[in-house]
């Protein structure tokens, strides 16, 4: 079950890679079917954000479980494969967390608050609270 650190995908650690943009016109994505600027059909780009949410949703569902980390963590990773959001993130350091992979929750963690705007520049021990929070509130 051990994941040597390599493994993690650049996806997985890059902040905030999951901006979604129209692939069009580079215009923010907000969560609507169609671009509002360029007019582009933006279902797909929907289609793969609800997927996302969908593993995040599984992903935490087997965190709560408590006796499925393996599955835990391989849904947070394809989520964050597919959009990498704060909450996803914070639930793919988790799910590394408590599969044993300390120093690469750390990582996501920390990267995940690096891509944040303020009110997040909390001391790390308080971002892991919330971590914690996430797992706490099946
Ligand atoms: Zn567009």
């Amino acid at each position: 079950m051990s994941e040597p650190s390599s493994s993690l995908p650049a996806a997985a650690l890059r902040p905030m890679a999951a901006a979604m943009v129209c692939p069009t016109c580079r215009a923010a994505w907000r969560s609507v079917a169609t671009c509002p600027r360029c007019g582009t059909d933006l279902t797909a780009l929907m289609r793969v954000a609800v997927r996302a949410w969908e593993l995040r949703q599984a992903a935490r569902a087997a965190l709560c479980a408590g006796d499925r980390p393996a599955e835990a963590l391989a849904l947070a990773r394809a989520a964050c494969q597919l959009h990498t959001t704060p909450y996803g993130q914070r639930l793919f350091a988790l799910a590394l967390l408590v599969n044993g992979h300390m120093a690469e929750a750390d990582t996501v963690l920390t990267q995940a608050l690096q891509a944040q705007q303020p009110p997040f520049p909390l001391p790390l021990r308080d971002n892991w609270l919330q971590v914690f929070l996430i797992a706490t509130t099946c």
